[in-house]
């Protein structure tokens, strides 16, 4: 990655680290991805992490992986090690600098001595519904705790006896002591540490009193050294309290905390919590379901971390949310795919047809382009024989105005092959369902030459049955069938799946070319769109593909946009 050669424009982040920079505010431009492990990542994520490390590598400077593990109960290792996967496999790297916010329990606790001998933070022991009470309102102040003015000494005490596990959880609660009449409810004397008595994944049983998120990541960010704490929107009304502990505390240094619209995508959810359902009630299968908008999913979908960078470097960066249409992940995901993927063919919904002039028994081998832009990625041989499938959707008995493909008594030419005829039709006795399609070849036309110049409208992909493989090809569409499933107050997001988000088709005939893809591996299949072989499911004995994404947006012309 170090040949940049983005689209990214410049945007008001960048414009700020630049300014800092310029002005000697900072020698190097320190940043974090500070995901919590409490979920996989998503495409929100992607553009996090493309901001953060990607102002650090074009400043020379350092981003941190962060995990915000404040919330033991919802946090699991096997989140950790997705992250760690997912941040690597999207090309960028952290060395050591692989923070736990749990590393700094110690640190985090000494600071809420401090806070306390200042007369900075007390002991709340109200119940949460009296907090919630005496909180205020937006137009209303909040009101003191009857325990807001303990003494230092009883609230040094009662915070150790909270670490020691002496108290119930609920029972007690430290806050920040700022202004209960603020306008920013934020800044109402926040809690800044609980009890919990569970079980952390790396601290073990050492704590049961666990720091708030507000609290812990500021601090921190400073004890890294981070010169931009960047984050999105919702954390604008929290930046007091970030510059608040970091100013009472006087912590070694006072990182900058800016905002930036997260990424909402049509068609699709980001909420980790909802996230978890889909995969909870099995509307998916697991966290990396190709359908899912995780980074894993769009994985084994068969999208490229380049694809991904350049959506998150079309986007941009700004301070206002905004919906970004999925065809525009689409269409990063084509044009990347474009270029990269190997050419062959596969057919989707076979119908066999018969070339009753050609020898039986008799395979040919033909030279198909692997790629029609770069002659220099070379061919791969395809075989043909006198038994073929193509598309049932390429044949019709009574063909529409403008079908150019193949129709009694017409001519259609097979891609690399040969000019068909058709002569006729075989036909279920019972349903009356064309089962097999009769052909006579033209000999003359080898390569889909037309040595007399005739005009052949329409060519098509087909795929020798003599001599093929046979592959399960998952289909797949949107995941939700409205552009924004989080839209509707009544409903649920969950009512909006799109039922068809998912097809199988069992048993496609594919040309021989694609059946020893490694996992991973990704084709155009002609006509069809972009495939990638399913890095979970596929075997040499059971080949499974995941479509990428069809060759033109699909939805566009449906939708009637
Ligand atoms: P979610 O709401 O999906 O659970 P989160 O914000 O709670 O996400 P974190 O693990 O806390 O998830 O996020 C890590 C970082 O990624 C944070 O800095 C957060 O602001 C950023 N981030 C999360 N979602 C998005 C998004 N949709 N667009 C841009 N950045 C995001
Ligand atoms: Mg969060």
């Amino acid at each position: 990655m170090s040949e940049e050669n983005t689209n990214r424009p410049s945007d008001f982040i960048r414009e700020i680290v630049a300014a800092d920079i310029e002005a000697g505010k900072h020698k190097k431009i320190v940043t974090r991805f500070p995901p919590e492990p409490n979920g996989y990542l998503h495409i929100g994520h992607a553009k996090s992490i493309c901001l953060n490390f990607g102002i650090a590598l074009e400043q020379n400077g350092e981003c941190h992986l962060r995990f915000d593990d404040t919330n033991p109960e919802k946090e699991e290792v096997e989140y950790i090690d997705s992250i760690i996967e997912d941040v690597k496999w999207l090309g960028f790297k952290w060395g050591a600098k692989e923070y736990y916010a749990s590393d700094y329990f110690d640190q985090l606790y000494d600071y809420a001595v401090e806070l306390i001998k200042k007369g900075k933070a007390y002991v709340d022991s109200q119940s949460a519904e009296e907090m919630r009470l005496n909180r205020g309102t937006l137009t209303e102040p909040g009101k003191a705790s009857p325990y807001r003015e303990r003494s230092v000494e009883e609230n040094l005490d009662l915070l150790d006896r909270m670490k020691n596990g002496e108290f119930e959880e609920g029972s007690h609660v430290l806050r920040a002591k700022i202004d209960l009449a603020s306008p920013n409810i934020n800044l109402r004397d926040p809690v800044i540490y609980r009890i919990r008595k569970v079980h952390h994944h790396r601290t073990g049983d050492k704590w049961c009193i666990y720091p708030m998120y507000d609290y812990t990541h500021c601090i921190s960010d400073a004890i890294e050294g981070i010169t931009h704490s960047v984050c999105t929107l919702e954390f604008e009304d929290h930046r007091p309290l970030y510059d608040w502990v970091l100013d009472e505390l006087k912590t070694p240094c006072h990182p900058q905390q800016i905002e930036f619209a997260r990424l909402n995508l049509s068609y699709t959810i980001m909420s980790k919590r909802k996230l978890l359902a889909l995969v909870k009630n099995g509307v998916v299968d697991g966290w990396d379901d190709p359908r899912m908008p995780t980074i894993s999913g769009l994985r084994r979908r068969g999208v490229t971390p380049d694809a991904l960078r350049d959506f998150c470097d079309r986007i941009g960066v700004a301070k206002r949310d905004s919906m970004v249409d999925m065809a525009l992940l689409e269409h990063c995901i084509r044009e990347d795919l474009n270029e990269r993927a190997p050419r062959a063919m596969a057919v989707l919904r076979p119908l066999k047809i018969t070339i009753e002039n050609y020898p039986d028994g008799q395979i040919e081998e033909f030279e198909a382009q692997n790629h029609p832009l770069y002659p220099e990625r070379g061919t791969h041989k395809i075989c043909f024989s006198r038994e073929i499938y193509v598309e049932q959707d390429d044949f019709m008995e009574t063909p529409v105005k403008g079908f150019h493909r193949l129709t009694p008594g017409k001519e259609v030419r097979l891609r690399y092959a040969y000019i068909v005829q058709c002569t006729g039709v075989v036909k279920d006795p019972e349903t009356g369902e064309v089962t097999e399609v009769r052909c006579v070849y033209d000999p003359e036309t080898k390569g889909g030459n037309t040595p007399d110049g005739r005009k052949i409208k329409g060519t098509i992909h087909w795929v020798s049955a003599a001599k093929c493989a046979r592959a399960e090809l998952r289909i797949y569409d949107r995941l939700f069938s409205v552009e924004n499933p989080e839209a509707d107050k009544e409903k649920e997001f969950l009512e909006f799946i799109n039922p068809e988000s998912l097809t199988i088709l069992k048993n496609c005939p594919v040309e021989l070319s694609v059946s020893e893809a490694e996992p991973g591996t990704k084709f155009q299949f002609e006509r069809q769109g972009y495939f990638c072989s399913d890095s979970k499911d596929s075997k040499p004995d059971g080949l499974v593909f995941n479509r990428i994404i069809g060759l033109r947006d699909s939805w566009a012309k449906a939708s009637g946009k």
